[in-house]
């Protein structure tokens, strides 16, 4: 099993738990950063004591958020190493550092340009917002996509991983449960607003009411409508919905 260790950076928040994960991994001769985080002194050092003087091959980021990327380019330059993303690696890419390959799957859903890292001989996924170590991962109006989300969740399962390094929170022992459970709840968020639709039309933010409502406070209803959107933008997309005068969205079937 390739050594893995993390620093956790100092931005802990509603959406990014105790902070970004960024993720050095063994390689051999070098190490390969996966996403450096948000651009700070304070995480650079503390990233640089934990490399402990080791050669960085190479410098990953899963995707350009402002919680993954803008340490990148200072990170690989004080270490003369290159940064790989999307779109200059694409699906099925080997990036190739020290004795390991790592392979990009691009997964889109969180973001458009998200990938994630596979080591193939530990069956060991890097998936950035794309899976959580606890809560679930933000799929928005307009950037996120709920079907590409679905597709990049299945995809990951139909690699089998048996462990998960994700952006935020802790590791996960077990990938195919956790790839499970937010399959599932990404589709019970579905049902529930196609359910509340079927109930009677209203725009994205009546919806948001009616079916979060109850759950989130009035400072996340806006969050909570662009995640409102991604759905309604799917289930139109699906034929199941429309969007009538007045900026509604009907029921079709
Ligand atoms: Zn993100």
């Amino acid at each position: 099993m390739t050594a893995v260790t993390r620093v956790v950076a100092p931005n802990p928040g509603p959406y990014t738990g105790p902070g970004t994960n960024t993720w050095i991994v063994d390689a051999g001769p070098v190490v390969v950063v996966i996403d450096p985080g948000p651009d700070d002194d304070n995480h650079l050092a503390a990233i640089d004591r934990k490399l402990a003087g080791a050669t960085v091959g190479v410098v990953l980021v899963t995707h350009s958020h402002p919680d993954h990327l803008p340490l990148a380019e200072r990170l690989a330059a004080t270490h003369r190493a290159s940064v790989r993303r999307y779109p200059d690696l694409g699906d099925g890419d080997v990036v190739r550092a020290g004795r390991l390959n790592l392979t990009a799957l691009y997964t889109p859903g969180h973001s458009a340009d998200h990938l994630c890292f596979l080591i193939a001989e530990d069956r060991a996924v890097f998936t950035g917002d794309l899976v959580l170590g606890k809560g679930s991962s933000m799929v928005t109006y307009p950037e996120g996509n709920v079907a590409a989300y679905l597709r990049s969740l299945e995809r990951l399962e139909a690699l089998k991983p048996a462990m998960l390094f994700p952006g935020h929170w802790d590791p996960v022992a077990d990938a195919m449960g956790k790839l499970e459970e937010y399959r599932r709840h990404r589709l019970e968020r579905e049902a529930q607003v196609l359910a509340e639709v079927r109930r009677g039309r209203g725009t994205a933010l009546e919806l948001t009411r009616r079916v979060y409502g109850s759950e989130v406070g009035e400072d996340l209803i806006q969050a909570a409508e662009m995640t409102m959107r991604a759905h309604l933008q799917k289930l139109v997309d699906d034929g199941l919905v429309q969007e009538v005068g007045g900026e509604q969205f009907e029921a079709l079937k």
